[in-house]
């Protein structure tokens, strides 16, 4: 495997700019599929699941090979909108280079600019595609601008549009000064290629000047030819371009219509020529397992160094579980044993595939660079490294937000719950940030994720794609439930009525515990001596307390960082049981959190809200009337930014109140920051209005 030709990329974008249709042409001119699909016709290839046909929006990473000009693309799809920011950012973690598609009406838009700057983080280089040039409003230069001015990054243009809106019939390619002319056909796969036209050329020129003289900044020889004034050949202008761009210094811009396959085929060609191969990336830091110093490693592309692969994606299909990995070093063959680094297990690698959206070609060997689906992982998540047994190193994990916001749900039929349970259970493995928890006692469970539509959509999945019918409550906040100070409480749980009884009788202790890890925030210890109950009815106690933590008794929310010790107790040699001791442990947590002056916990967002500097003021204003703590603002540009943080209860229909006051001019991003205890009032509130 050539490894320089490799590209593994994402295309990000806002949503509507033509993601989906820009990943259809790519997978048509590169021979994957055979048909144009085209997203208002709900066949797009990429989009298999009905969920994202109806809504015409990709939710699912799914990585695809295509072959193009002798190079391997790996297209990991990357989704728009923020509630997907796990996806976004798994995305970025794994892939090299990234196509930014901007509606060439609108220009950089909120949700573009969010994921620009996921990727500023990850130091991704990008070219950009300016889309739908045949659209009312198309406008390139307005496009081109508000790359320059709200990104702060310097665009170079590589096309001229030839004509505007209606009048789209194709582009000007500055670097070998030639036109294509694109025949009125919808699907528009023929064109001719001809000379500029007249009352272009003068502009051409221009552009190209400015194209050459960027090129030259990143290369001497590039330089001393321009300054001697020597034509430079397109070989040569390219040196410089991919010089910049892989240093994330300047931006190509392309222009197009995905949707009448006008540019597309350059786009393929600018992903080879401009972005990077793996080789071209940074060392990436790994660590040994059980160094707490974490001293970092540095592992190089190379197929012949030890394995190390990051999996960074499940999906279940018919077939089974397809794990995605990236490798980062060595080779992997089928039939190869593998240790998962981070939960310390063995795995066995059954099988290796290059995916194509819903098919796949099997592989006999892959190296360091590639992305891949492998079958045979049994215990392997998301964020998980892949190693050889003799030298196991840990990549950092993908990071993992907290849920914030929770629905109740229920099967609609007692019959479907087992059905339930199983389809949320493959949910959950497909998509760490999501979370379902049952409760017993209410026959309910609590499903949470990161925002509205990520439930909605998770609630689509359940009923369409997995046939289970489902009742599910309102959205709302996932507040927590925790203590202030240590408390003891304690029950009997007896019953005497004649014939055989019921007998059990717990003591424990419930104090605040701190802890980073979000998955696991309640601890449960056994510290009874004695034998005052016996150890088989400890795995009772345990269940009846962790039952009650998930609906605390302040205002029924799940509880959290609590440390919960089992001190006392006694049983009865006839009358004890499970049911009887699994009872009196409940009693026992629900009498100690009475004690314990117990609290409200509410999620805490990071936010990020752009604006003119107009509205700065009523927006800061506002923030404040939401209890935001702004915690820092700077000038972008012509735009003030503001950085907070704001309980996420405040921010409910925030989009559209944004919208109103600003014109529609301010755009804003949020994730989950922390949890932290309500306000007095607030949560007098909230538990009055739970009862
Ligand atoms: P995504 O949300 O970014 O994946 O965007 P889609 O690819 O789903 O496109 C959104 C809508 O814009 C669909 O109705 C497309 O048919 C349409 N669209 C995409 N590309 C173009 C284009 O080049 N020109 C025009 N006029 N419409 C386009």
């Amino acid at each position: 495997m050539d490894l320089t030709k490799i590209r593994n990329i994402g295309i990000m974008a806002h949503i509507d700019a033509g993601k989906t249709t820009v990943t259809e042409r790519i997978l048509y001119f590169t021979g994957r599929t055979y048909k144009i699909g085209e997203v208002h016709e709900g066949t797009a290839v990429m989009d298999y699941l009905q969920e994202e046909q109806e809504r015409g929006i990709t939710i699912t990473s799914a990585a695809t090979t295509c072959p193009w000009k002798g190079y391997s693309i790996n297209l990991i799809d990357t989704p728009g909108h923020v509630d997907f920011t796990i996806e976004v950012e798994r995305s970025l973690r794994v892939l090299d280079g990234a196509v930014a598609v901007f509606d060439g009406s609108e220009g950089v838009q909120a949700q573009s600019e969010t994921v620009w700057r996921q990727a500023e983080k990850y130091n991704v280089p990008r070219i950009c595609f300016i889309n739908k040039m045949d659209k009312l409003g198309a406008d390139f230069e307005m496009a081109v601008d508000s790359i320059r001015e709200r990104l702060h990054v310097t665009p170079v243009t590589l096309h001229l549009p030839i004509g505007s809106q209606d009048s789209f019939v194709g582009f000007v390619d500055l670097l070998d000064m030639k036109a294509y002319i694109f025949d009125e056909d919808k699907v528009g796969t023929k064109y001719t290629e001809v000379e500029i036209p007249a009352d272009m050329r003068d502009d051409a020129e221009l552009y190209r000047t400015e194209m050459i003289e960027v090129a030259a900044d990143f290369d001497e020889t590039l330089m001393e030819k321009y300054l001697a004034e020597v034509d430079l050949s397109r070989e040569e202008i390219i040196v410089g371009l991919r010089k910049g761009t892989l240093n994330c210094e300047i931006f190509p811009v392309l222009c197009g219509s995905a949707l009448r396959s006008i540019g597309s085929r350059k786009v393929l060609d600018a992903v080879t020529e401009l972005l990077p191969s793996p080789l071209d990336r940074p060392e990436i830091i790994a660590y040994k397992p059980g160094d707490s110093k974490k001293t970092p490693v540095k592992v190089k592309c190379d197929p012949g160094g030890p394995l190390v692969g990051l999996a960074f994606k499940i999906a279940s299909d018919a077939h089974g579980d397809l794990t995605y990995v990236r490798l980062y070093s060595g080779s992997l063959k089928p039939g190869e044993r593998v240790l998962n680094v981070t939960r310390d297990k063995k795995e066995n690698i059954t099988k290796l595939f290059h995916m194509h959206a819903n098919s796949r070609q099997a592989l006999e060997k892959t190296c360091a660079g590639d992305i891949i689906a492998v079958v045979g992982l049994k215990d392997t998540y998301t964020g998980d490294t892949i190693c050889l047994t003799k030298s196991p190193l840990l990549l950092d994990s993908i990071e993992i937000p907290v849920a914030v916001i929770s629905q109740s749900i229920e099967p609609r039929t007692a019959g479907e719950r087992l059905k339930l349970a199983q389809a949320l259970e493959i949910l959950k493995r497909e998509d760490p940030s999501f979370h379902a928890q049952y409760n017993e006692d209410t026959g309910q469970t609590l499903i949470s994720g990161m925002g509205e539509l990520h439930l909605e959509i998770i609630q689509h999945k359940l009923t369409r794609d997995m046939k289970v019918d489902v009742l599910i409550g309102k959205p709302r906040v996932a507040y927590k439930e925790t203590v202030t100070k240590k408390a003891v409480g304690e029950a009997k749980f007896e019953h005497q009525t004649g014939g055989r009884g019921q007998y059990g009788h717990v003591i424990l202790s419930v104090e605040p515990y701190e802890t980073d890890d979000h998955e696991n925030t309640i601890i449960i210890e056994d510290n009874t001596t004695g034998g005052v109950i016996p150890k088989e009815f400890m795995p009772a106690v345990f269940e009846g307390i962790k039952d009650s933590t998930l609906n605390g008794n302040l205002a029924g929310y799940p509880c959290s960082n609590i440390k919960i010790s089992v001190t006392g107790g006694s049983f009865h040699q006839v009358d004890s049981s499970d049911i009887a001791f699994q009872q009196a442990a409940s009693m026992a947590f629900r009498d100690a959190m009475g004690k314990a002056t117990a609290v409200l916990m509410e999620p805490i967002m990071t936010l990020e809200v752009s604006t003119p500097e107009s509205f700065y003021g009523s927006v800061q204003g506002d923030l404040t009337r939401k209890r935001a703590e702004i915690t820092e603002t700077e000038q972008r540009g012509q735009s003030r930014v503001i950085h907070a943080k704001v309980p996420l209860a405040e921010m409910f229909g925030y989009a559209s109140e944004l919208r109103g006051a600003t014109q529609g001019r301010a755009g804003y991003s949020m994730q989950p920051d922390s949890y932290a205890r309500v306000p007095e009032q607030i949560s007098a509130k909230l538990v009055e209005d739970a009862y």
